[in-house]
């Protein structure tokens, strides 16, 4: 694990001192994950290719740095966690409708010492109730299809802001059926950037969207109604 870490930070444009926070963040999880499930991925060296540097290469991307970012269905903390250990000015909200998930999370950041983190158990279409447009960035990784993705985090997102969605490489018709939706919840794609994961061949996609104008109201609608009529 350190050697992929040492390897693919600087690749990142970023230092190592993170390395050793990032290796006590991963020893939790797969010491935890063998009572839970929180990820597949079990071998050290690939959780700090596929999750640590993955999550990690938003920051170049993105431009991230001291922004109030939400993490939509961050699950085993991904990218939220990494990115709060990398940049501590960042504000990070890890948001899950999975409880269990999200005590796995509290607890980790507490023993890490993490104190620009909270953790929240919620569904991100009811926290939008009180949070709407409280945050400069949402992120999220492999939470549900662009179209309900959007709905999920464009409400919580200021106009000026930006939604970042991590997707895999294929996904021409996703972005296609997401963006006349994504201009009804008052934003525009500004680009969409593949990247290779340092120290793997495995190419990836961040998808930016940019929020232009208020989300209406009525948006997001009960998640069943999102799945079941997507906008578009
Ligand atoms: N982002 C993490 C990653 O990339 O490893 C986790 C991905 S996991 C496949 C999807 C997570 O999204 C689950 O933990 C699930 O509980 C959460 N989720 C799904 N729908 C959600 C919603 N409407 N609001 C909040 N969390 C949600």
């Amino acid at each position: 694990m350190r050697e992929t870490l040492n390897q693919g930070l600087p690749a990142l444009g970023l230092g190592t001192a993170a390395v050793p926070a990032l290796e006590a963040f991963s020893a939790l999880l797969l010491e935890r994950n063998q009572v839970m499930n929180l990820t597949a991925i079990t071998e050290p060296k690939d959780v700090a290719a596929l999750h640590l540097l993955d999550s990690l290469a938003l920051v170049g991307l993105a431009g991230l740095k001291r922004q109030n970012v939400v993490d939509v269905g961050t699950g085993a903390g991904f990218p939220g966690v990494p990115l709060a250990i990398a940049l501590p000015e960042l504000r990070v909200t890890l948001l899950d409708s999975l409880g269990k998930r999200v005590n796995f999370l509290q607890e980790s950041c507490g023993k890490l010492g993490l104190n620009n983190v909270r953790c929240i158990h919620g569904r991100a279409e009811e926290f939008a109730l009180k949070h709407r447009e409280g945050f400069d960035v949402a992120v999220s990784r492999a939470v549900a299809a662009l179209p309900v993705l959007c709905e999920l985090c464009l409400p919580l997102v200021k106009v000026g802001g930006q939604f970042l969605a991590m997707k895999s490489s294929h996904t021409e018709e996703e972005i296609g059926q997401a963006k006349a939706g994504i201009s009804l919840l008052g934003g525009r794609i500004i680009a969409v950037k593949d990247y290779v994961i340092p120290t793997t061949d495995v190419v990836h996609r961040l998808v930016i969207v940019e929020k232009i104008s208020p989300t209406p109201k009525k948006y997001p609608r009960r998640f069943a109604q999102m799945k079941k009529q997507p906008l578009g």
